[in-house]
């Protein structure tokens, strides 16, 4: 059985990134009819933010990755976890990363060092001044190598601080066999003596991340490129703990158009800020899903669920992927376009709420989603609408020369536009839609020999009030027949 997890650190935020990576090991799971695990990795209290998990959490449910097992919402939204490998938050580990640390104390792959911080900042210079690659120096350090056992035996017996670091070994190689990258080899010379349990109790994320993907029976590692230099320290802890290691697929980095790491410093790397701003999560899946991965054909628009049945690692490249806004603009317009329009306005409320003018409206809901019809095909993202539709609820202000259309003058305005308010209003309500509009429209402009542009321009800035904006029978069919009337008649004062 498959198993992958996401294992993020409770940051309170998304990572772009990092959400990628979850929709690679989301669907490797879901595509071999496996186990999507989420384990939260809280060891470093210092990075602790309040309310991080469930909002962590919502965003992936957000975008449609609901793992099977591990920290998860129950149906009230609460966090909660389940499933028997459990617990799944790492601080509530604790007492299992202590036994196997000292398991490898005690089988002589890990020791104890009691260096302060200071002496190991001087080391670091000592190391720096030589030229030397800075790590720990086991061999002049306080350490169970360099004190007598008596020394350490008193030491242990104290409360002076103490840690326990991994014993790399002198002259070897770690190789393995990344799905993505190949056969990929270190050397344990470049390899620190990792610290894997601190002098808090708490493990490091090398020994816990290790520890849990055993127990979990993770099958595979799935993660960014950022982490291949760890692999190499797990490998070397697999070997001492005598397990078997699970596959890892090391995934190319998101990067800028600048080619460099998304940061924050940069512009928005939170998923949750493209949530605020209006995509929709469709298209955000599908546009990072194409971030690395590639089905190796021309479709470009993949749901959830097609994505799961085309994903393959295989397919995943090596070079870094390139996060590109407009791509994800496209996507999020091709979205809106297919999207029911009654699920879209439920889900464009959030913004029409946010916006002032939205509550003086007494137009009902009805009109609201006409309005939005109007609008989808014209903006990238949800929180555009608002705007986008308004003037369908309050004319704005325009000057009588907006009427004028580029090849016409405004006395032919003054002559065409009372004439043709005259002709609507013979149009009767029970005929007032689209099709029929344009028919009679289109025949009395003929009938009276008026060139289109002529009529069709100064109608759509009538109703409009807007240099651009959808065509003028759309228009009318929203506003209705008297409010079509109402706008002729405001430009009709204007002309005079
Ligand atoms: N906790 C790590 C993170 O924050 C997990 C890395 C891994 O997948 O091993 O990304």
């Amino acid at each position: 059985m498959i198993r992958t997890r996401f294992a993020p650190s409770p940051t309170g935020y998304v990572h772009i990134g990092n959400l990628r990576t979850t929709l690679f090991e989301y669907l490797f799971a879901k595509k071999n009819k496996g186990v999507f695990i989420i384990r939260v990795e809280d060891t470093d209290q210092e990075r602790l933010v309040p309310g991080a998990m469930e909002g962590m959490l919502k965003t992936l449910q957000w975008v449609g990755i609901i793992p099977d097992e591990g920290v998860t919402l129950d149906s009230a939204g609460n966090v909660t976890q389940k499933g028997d490998f459990g617990p799944y938050i790492q601080s509530e580990r604790l007492p299992i990363y202590k036994k196997y640390a000292e398991e490898l104390l005690n089988n002589g792959s890990a020791y104890y060092a009691f260096d302060t911080t200071e002496e190991l900042s001087a080391m670091r210079e000592r190391q720096q001044a030589r030229k030397l690659p800075t790590k720990y120096d086991r061999e002049h350090m306080r350490n169970q190598y360099t004190l007598s056992a008596d020394e350490v035996k008193n030491i242990l017996a104290s409360d002076a601080p103490r840690v326990v670091r991994l014993k790399v070994p002198a002259s070897e190689e770690v190789v393995f066999d990344d799905i993505v990258h190949g056969k990929t080899v270190f050397d344990c010379k470049e390899i620190d003596d990792q610290v894997l349990l601190k002098s808090d109790g708490f493990p490091t994320y090398h020994l816990a991340v290790v520890v849990d993907d055993h127990l979990m029976e993770i099958t595979h590692v799935i993660r960014g490129d950022d982490w291949i230099s760890s692999t190499p320290k797990h490998l070397l802890l697999y070997k001492a703990f005598g397990w078997m290691p699970p596959l890892h697929a090391h995934l190319p980095l998101v990067i800028g158009g600048d080619k460099l790491k998304l940061s924050k410093r940069k512009g928005d790397v939170s998923t949750e800020s493209y949530r605020a701003k209006g995509y929709l999560p469709e298209a955000l899946v599908n546009f990072l899903a194409f971030l690395g991965w590639n089905p190796g054909t021309e479709k470009e628009l993949y749901s959830m669920e097609e994505l799961i049945k085309d994903f393959s690692l295989e397919k995943v490249s090596k070079a870094g992927a390139i996060f590109n806004v407009e791509k994800l603009d496209w996507y999020n317009k091709e979205y809106l376009k297919c999207i029911p329009l009654s699920e879209l306005a439920i889900r464009a409320r959030q913004w029409f709420e946010q916006a002032e003018w939205f509550e003086k409206l007494t137009m009902n809901n009805e009109q609201i989603t006409n309005a939005i019809a109007l609008e989808r095909e014209r903006v990238t993202t949800l929180a555009e609408l608002p705007a986008a539709i308004k003037f369908i609820f309050e004319l704005p202000d325009y000057s009588k020369e907006l009427l004028v259309w580029r090849k016409g003058t405004l006395e032919e305005v003054k002559k065409i536009l009372p004439e043709l308010k005259n002709y609507l209003d013979t149009i009767s309500i029970q005929e007032w839609n689209k099709a029929l509009l344009e028919q009679k429209i289109g025949g009395w402009i003929k009938q009276k020999n008026y060139s289109t542009g002529n009529v069709l321009w100064p109608l759509r800035v009538a109703l409009s009030g807007q240099q651009n904006s959808p065509g003028p029978y759309e228009i009318a069919v929203v506003l209705g027949k008297d409010d079509t009337l109402n706008r002729l008649a405001i430009a009709l004062q204007k002309l005079v």
